[in-house]
């Protein structure tokens, strides 16, 4: 999508900080980290969010959780210890729920204790 940042970032036209990539994702840190540690996975398709995925593009939404899954290790966030440990995988589905980017992600957000519900 021509104005879509993140498929800019993707294409390498707009610039990131990256931490994972293969044929169906880009992982980078997020540019107004609301954590020690806020990683963006982001599907290198262009799919404007969770409220419009199809079925054919379930199959990258269960690889995004798995890269999460990575990400989380690689940054010593799968320990058990209560302060560093554990993560948070969040889709803010549409406008209401805080989504600003409409190219879907998944935000991993860990490095410090968090709080139930969220604002
Ligand atoms: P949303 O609010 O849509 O769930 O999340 C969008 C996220 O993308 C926000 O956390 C925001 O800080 C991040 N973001 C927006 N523009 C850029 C950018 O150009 N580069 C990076 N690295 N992150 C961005
Ligand atoms: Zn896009």
């Amino acid at each position: 999508m021509k104005d879509c940042i993140f498929c800019k970032i993707i294409k390498k036209e707009a610039p990131s900080k990256g931490v994972y990539e293969d044929d169906l994702v880009y992982a980078f840190h997020d540019i107004n980290p609301v954590a020690p540690i806020h990683i963006l996975i982001v599907p290198k398709k262009h799919i404007f969010g969770i409220q419009s995925l199809e079925q054919e593009d379930e199959h990258i939404v269960g690889h995004m959780f798995y890269v999460a899954r990575k990400i989380g290790e690689e940054f010593g966030l799968a320990s058990p210890d209560s302060t560093k440990g554990g993560y948070r995988l969040v889709f803010n589905v549409g406008e209401h729920a805080g989504q600003s980017v409409f190219h879907l992600h998944l935000h991993l957000i860990g490095g410090r204790s968090m709080s139930w519900p969220p604002g």
